[in-house]
């Protein structure tokens, strides 16, 4: 079903084998977003923003409903102990579900006000969550609850949640969406989607310096993405960039270097590693998810 591999750079043929193909493992959402895969289930969790809902696949017991009402969960990783934290666009706040199932918010709020509705997140070493707040979940009438925007911007937060501490470390983007770290966690990528929706708006991946773990500096365009905008995208053990677009996974090499891509049947929103081996590459399209076997790992995970 799918198109060929196609190869700008020969550092391509290392990541994935030509041969490889999607294979879909669930259809019939309205919008799939947000995929973590949980190791110790051997199961990919996923969101389906658009019907409120949550979903689990696994290969040996197919797909489920995992949370109805998700409260509009987007984007999900899992914290340093296996938990998983999500961004509920709905409750305007980061959740994390506890050891007994239960969910609970752990911050929803900036110097006082309430955020704008977090899309995606990553997770770091030192367990603090970074995330990204643009206005999706509170302009899009089938993405959340509405309501009015209190931020005066969309910004990148690190949240400390064995503090409570949160810090605006990127206020100079439009639409602020997807982001990962590099493998060493120098680097901090992010996504600006301002195009979807915004006449001339940003379609590019930015990178910054991070600077004592805690903030970052330096922001410059790293990729520009078409056709269409990243949303989300994750850095493989080499420092690559799997990134989504309107036709297709492109990978970058560190450097900035398109090296290849990966087509899709249907627009992909997000991704992410995982398999027993991480070199399993899960990707959530509008109505699906599909998976392809890589000749790399994922470095999502802490
Ligand atoms: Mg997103």
């Amino acid at each position: 079903m799918s198109e060929a591999i196609e190869i700008y750079d020969e550092r391509m043929r290392a990541l994935v084998s030509p041969t490889a193909s999607l294979q879909k493992i669930a259809d019939g959402a309205r919008h799939s977003e947000g995929p973590v895969y949980i190791p110790k289930d051997d199961c990919l969790v996923w969101s389906d923003v658009k019907a409120n809902c949550l979903f689990r696949w696994s290969a040996t017991e197919g797909v489920s409903v995992m949370l109805e009402p998700s409260q509009y969960q987007n984007g999900h990783a899992l914290d340093l102990e296996g938990r998983l934290v999500a961004c509920s666009q709905g409750e305007r706040a980061i959740v994390r579900r506890e050891h007994n199932g239960m969910w609970h918010v752990l911050v929803d709020r900036y110097q006082g006000k309430r955020l704008n509705s977090p899309n995606d997140l990553v997770v770091k070493r030192d367990g603090t969550i970074w995330f990204t707040d643009p206005p999706y979940g509170i302009n899009e009438l089938d993405q959340g609850y509405g309501g009015e925007q209190e931020q005066p911007g969309s910004f990148v937060y690190r949240f400390d949640p064995a503090t409570g501490e949160i810090d605006a470390v990127v206020t100079d983007l439009t639409r602020p969406n997807g982001l990962a770290f590099s493998p060493d966690e120098s680097l901090m990528y992010v996504s600006d989607s301002a195009s979807y929706n915004i006449p001339n708006g940003a379609h590019h991946i930015c990178v910054y310096e991070v600077v004592d773990g805690r903030r970052v500096t330096n922001g410059r365009v790293f990729a520009v993405i078409e056709p269409g905008y990243a949303d989300g995208f994750r850095v493989d053990e080499h420092g690559n960039v799997f990134s989504t677009s309107k036709d297709s996974v492109q990978v970058y090499a560190p450097d900035g270097t398109r090296l290849g891509k990966i087509p899709v049947p249907e627009t992909c929103s997000n991704l992410t590693f995982g398999g027993q081996e991480g070199n399993r590459l899960f990707v959530t399209l509008g109505k699906s998810v599909y998976a392809i076997d890589l000749n790399t790992r994922g470095m999502q995970q802490p």
